[in-house]
């Protein structure tokens, strides 16, 4: 059902976008990748995704932090697969520090980030999908986009933002064949997360398979890490027929964190 049709990817060249990118190719989606990271590298994993899976799948390095670069990101999508059916806005950063101590370059850079980039992102894509009468929008948000924690100011308030986009976003495209959701992880075992552990270990001078164990017990019942593929997997249900009324949901992946 999603064979043929094109998805852009933002934040894919690593973690969880690169495993939804991977998905969707998986279902014969071609896929427009997004990110930073080392030229050569992501090059391989582009060219690894049409080897693999038989799609186009091209690479744009548009900055998340400027609407310009966003703009032409989308057109690039549109222009190189004819049409942008599916768009998952998950690039996303991190900083953890107490608000008084928070950098006010950090606080802004966050905000661009994890949620005015979608801003940006669905004003862009939406036109075409309500011409065709078909789209999906998936957002990763967090479980910190419906429950906070200390010394993530920013990333919090994003999250909580990108949920509520989420849904004023499927309330306005209710009747146009589109779809918008949010997906809301607990830990995932990515770079983003890995920097946090290692800067725990270090702080509190325990090992990283400590650190791991103890940042798992403080907020989920579960003490095992999502993996980016349930991620995947759980974004390719949603841009499926079978998710047809599924909109402005917000989906808990998380190891039961937010049921406490
Ligand atoms: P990651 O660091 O592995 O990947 C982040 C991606 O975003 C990379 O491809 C990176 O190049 C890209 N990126 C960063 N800044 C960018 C910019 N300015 N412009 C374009 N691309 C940029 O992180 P991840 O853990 O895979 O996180 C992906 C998303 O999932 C984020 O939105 C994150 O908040 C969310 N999330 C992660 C977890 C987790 O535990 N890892 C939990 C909940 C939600």
């Amino acid at each position: 059902m999603l064979n043929g049709k094109s998805a852009l990817i933002t934040g894919s060249t690593s973690g969880i976008g690169l495993a939804i990118a991977r998905a969707l190719a998986k279902a014969g989606v071609n896929v427009m990748l997004n990110g930073f990271g080392d030229a050569g590298a992501i090059e391989a994993l582009r060219a690894g995704i049409e080897k693999e899976h038989g799609v186009k799948a091209r690479f744009n390095g548009a900055d998340m932090t400027k609407p310009t670069e966003i703009a032409a990101l989308v057109k690039a999508a549109q222009t190189e697969f004819g049409a942008l059916d599916i768009l998952v806005n998950n690039a996303g950063i991190q900083h953890v520090a107490n608000i008084e101590e928070f950098p006010v370059e950090k606080w802004d850079a966050v905000i661009a980030i994890n949620l005015s980039s979608s801003f940006h992102t669905i004003r862009a894509a939406l036109p075409g999908m309500k011409a065709r009468k078909w789209g999906r929008i998936v957002n990763i948000a967090s479980a910190h986009g419906l429950v906070a924690s200390a010394q993530k100011v920013a990333y919090v308030a994003a999250k909580h933002g990108l949920v509520g986009l989420t849904k004023t976003v499927a309330i306005e495209t209710a009747n146009d064949g589109v779809t918008c959701n949010a997906i809301c992880p607990g830990w995932v075992l990515t770079p983003l997360v890995q920097q946090q552990i290692d800067a725990r270990a270090k702080a509190n001078n325990q090992t990283v398979e400590e650190a791991n164990r103890i940042l798992l017990s403080e907020k989920q019942p579960m003490h095992q890490f999502t993996t980016p593929e349930g991620i995947g997997a759980l974004t390719v249900f949603l841009c499926g027929d079978d998710a047809r009324s599924i909109t402005g949901s917000a989906y808990s992946i998380d190891g039961g964190w937010t049921a406490q």
